[in-house]
């Protein structure tokens, strides 16, 4: 059985994080997203209301494509988390030059750490690929229009 697992922050779940899950189901049994919440970081999304805007969006295409789908809070090293859902895979998706040079060397450190599992990473669609969770957060904080960016998910949790 392949596991993934899709860590990042999603606040909130932008049209390029939706991508990338409807891709993975095609790559797995079981995807987990994981939602990292962290002590220091306030969120402007709570974990809840993340999490309903990520299953609102995606829990049935996954059920269609009889994929099994959970979304969790995690606040621990990534490859620990990985571990205790027993994934094989994590997820990544690639923007830009910067997400690449960061990433492998995330990935490398993971690789060290947990040799049995594997990172792939998934280009991001071109017509997504300047999307940013913190980008859609400053327009919203602005007073801007964010329906592009963002499934209806959000814009119902507005
Ligand atoms: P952001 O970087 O937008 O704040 P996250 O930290 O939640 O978002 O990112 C989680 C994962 O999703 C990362 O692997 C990131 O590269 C990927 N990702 C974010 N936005 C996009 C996008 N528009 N297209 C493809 N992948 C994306």
């Amino acid at each position: 059985m392949r596991i993934g697992l899709y860590p990042g922050s999603f606040d909130p779940i932008t049209n390029g994080h939706v991508d990338i899950i409807k891709r993975s189901f095609g790559l797995v049994d079981k995807l987990v997203v994981g939602i990292g919440i962290s002590a220091t970081k306030t969120p402007v999304f709570s974990f809840e209301q993340r999490q309903r805007m990520i299953e609102a969006e995606t829990a049935s295409v996954a059920k269609q494509q009889g994929v099994e789908l959970e979304v969790i809070a995690f606040d621990e090293l990534l490859v620990d988390v990985a571990r205790k859902q027993g994934a094989n895979i994590i997820l990544r998706g690639l923007r830009t030059a910067a997400d690449y040079e960061y990433e492998t060397q995330m990935t490398s450190m993971n690789r060290s750490m947990a040799p049995e599992i594997e990172t792939v990473f998934l280009p991001a669609a071109p017509d997504v690929s300047f999307v940013s969770s913190t980008l859609v957060r400053q327009i919203l904080a602005m007073g801007g229009d964010i329906s592009p960016f963002v499934p209806r998910s959000v814009l119902e949790e507005i």
